[in-house]
């Protein structure tokens, strides 16, 4: 089987989605993208036009109007069957809710052409979870990229036992050809490569600064002298959004697990401080970043 990506839709253009979209625009592919009504469309607009920006200071080639050229080349709809009429590759990014998630693909099954490969960007889903909703689990699999698509540059690459191998295959050339560092996984796991390791990392950042065994500072510096990383679990923490890991901390229903979201909601989230975005966090930043 010759498969050959040329058009990508991509379904959703919140945080994730508007990134996908744009690198893979920027790669020189024919990208459409798609969100539920004028409201979502603008804010991808927004999101966009910041992309150009920082594309133009942080990502060599992307001078000379190039930033510019490839927001430009986007198509944005909110036309779901439009957007993956012609699709060879949809990437969905829509938010992580089984049901969303479940309805989108039933859709788009009937909407898409039957050559289209259908990828879930899903943190927390397996593709296992939504194979069966898609019309064509042979042609689905998950390729799941990590915030700040232009400099954290994996894919991580994982099927279901029902994947096509061509399929996961071309998804991996795809993923490099975009720019990405193809990481392939060869039997499905909750969190992929890269959350199977740092899960617990940030975690038991926040588990020695809530039992009160270091501040932050220490808990950091430890970990920046030997390691010599540039950052500790808790200025990470901050960065990544303190909501992520209350939510990722309740979802795994245990006593231990509730005391630390329930420290971090009472210390940090019911304060507003989520981190970087708000200002405040385990640390206070100068200003807010939205
Ligand atoms: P987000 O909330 O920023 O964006 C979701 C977008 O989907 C919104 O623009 C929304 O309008 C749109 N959408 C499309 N169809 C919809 C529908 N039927 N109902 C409601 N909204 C609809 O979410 P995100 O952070 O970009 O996450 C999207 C996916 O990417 C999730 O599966 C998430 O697990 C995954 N992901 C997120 C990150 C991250 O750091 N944010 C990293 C890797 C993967």
């Amino acid at each position: 089987m010759t498969i050959n990506i040329r058009k990508v839709t991509v379904l959703g253009t919140g945080v994730l989605g508007s990134q996908i979209a744009y690198q893979t625009a920027f790669h020189g592919f024919e990208v459409t993208a798609y969100d539920i009504n004028d409201e979502a469309l603008d804010a991808a607009r927004t999101r966009l036009s910041h992309l150009v920006a920082t594309y133009r200071d942080e990502v060599s080639g992307a001078g000379d109007g190039k930033a510019e050229h490839t927001a430009a080349a986007i198509v944005l709809t909110s036309d779901l069957a439009e957007a993956v009429r012609e699709a060879d590759l949809v990437i969905e990014a829509v938010p992580e809710t089984l049901a969303i998630k479940q309805q989108t693909y039933a859709f788009v099954n009937a909407a898409a052409p039957e050559h289209a490969i259908f990828a879930t960007n899903s943190s927390t889903l397996l593709p296992s979870d939504i194979k069966d909703f898609t019309g064509r689990p042979d042609k689905f699999l998950a390729l799941h990229f990590a915030n700040q698509i232009w400099k954290r540059n994996i894919a991580e690459v994982m099927g279901t036992p029902e994947t096509d191998p061509a399929v996961f295959r071309a998804l991996v050339d795809f993923a490099g050809a975009i720019g990405m560092v193809p990481i392939e996984i060869h039997k499905e796991k909750a969190g992929y490569v890269l959350n199977t390791m740092l899960g617990p990392f940030l975690i038991s950042g926040i588990e020695l600064a809530a039992g009160g065994y270091a501040t932050p500072e220490t808990i950091d510096r430890t970990w920046r002298i030997v390691t010599g990383m540039s950052a500790g679990p808790c200025q990470m923490l901050d960065i990544v959004g303190l909501n992520t890991p209350y939510n990722i901390l309740l979802s795994r229903g245990n006593d231990k697990a509730d005391e630390l979201a329930a420290w971090l909601k009472a210390n940090y989230i019911d304060k507003g401080k989520l981190g970087v975005a708000t200002g405040e966090g385990f640390y206070r930043y100068d200003t807010a970043s939205n």
